[in-house]
């Protein structure tokens, strides 16, 4: 199966992933961690997006496309991949479901991770002290949430229409959480 998972930064969706994708044998493809890894890396990519990145704007769609595309087109891959992070807007989504179906693929279902702004800034500031992701402080991961809001709210009506999307509490202990998507993971 293919799976898309997205919420808010700070939501989880890193984690819940590592989760699903141990336990179901998926493969995490988290294009936060790609694009940081450019940054890390040093690559001519990295040097153009790190400060769209450390302010908390989104990277361009053609950028973010051209990496997912070759985990898509990979058999290695083939309906296993769970997408963290992606899409962010409608655009994307629409981009997606063209690029698995042309390999022949196409997402299962699609869980979105609700959690409020109090809650993302208390994890995020937690986040911070541990990861020290430039993007993580107070005020940019505020600016995440809000653009997040705006952007992804197409999506979750495009998912709801085709029927693929299931609403979690991400509230709750990481262990409840990944309980919840354990059951409607092994319900499909
Ligand atoms: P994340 O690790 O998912 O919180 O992503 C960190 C940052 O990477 C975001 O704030 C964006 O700058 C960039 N990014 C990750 N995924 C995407 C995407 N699908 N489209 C555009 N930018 C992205």
């Amino acid at each position: 199966m293919n799976l898309v998972i997205f919420g808010p930064p700070g939501a989880g969706k890193g984690t819940q992933s590592k989760f699903i994708s141990k336990k179901y044998n998926l493969h995490q493809l988290s294009t936060g961690d790609l694009l940081r890894n450019e940054i890390k890396n040093k690559t001519v990519l990295g040097s153009k997006i790190s400060s769209l990145i450390n302010s908390g704007e989104l990277v361009s769609d053609s950028v973010v496309s051209d990496l997912i595309m070759s985990f898509i087109s990979n058999e290695k891959y083939k309906n296993r991949l769970i997408f963290d992070g992606y899409p962010r807007n409608l655009s994307q989504a629409k981009n997606l479901d063209n690029l698995l179906n042309k390999n022949k693929q196409k997402i299962d279902i699609v869980l979105k991770l609700s959690v409020s702004l109090e809650t993302i800034k208390k994890r995020i500031l937690e986040r911070q002290s541990q990861e020290k992701r430039e993007d993580d402080k107070e005020l940019i991961a505020v600016k995440r949430y809000k653009n997040y809001e705006t952007s992804i709210s197409p999506v979750i009506d495009y998912y709801k229409n085709s029927n693929l999307l299931r609403v979690i509490n991400g509230e709750p202990s990481i262990s409840e959480i990944s309980a919840e998507i354990s059951g409607i993971i092994e319900a499909i």
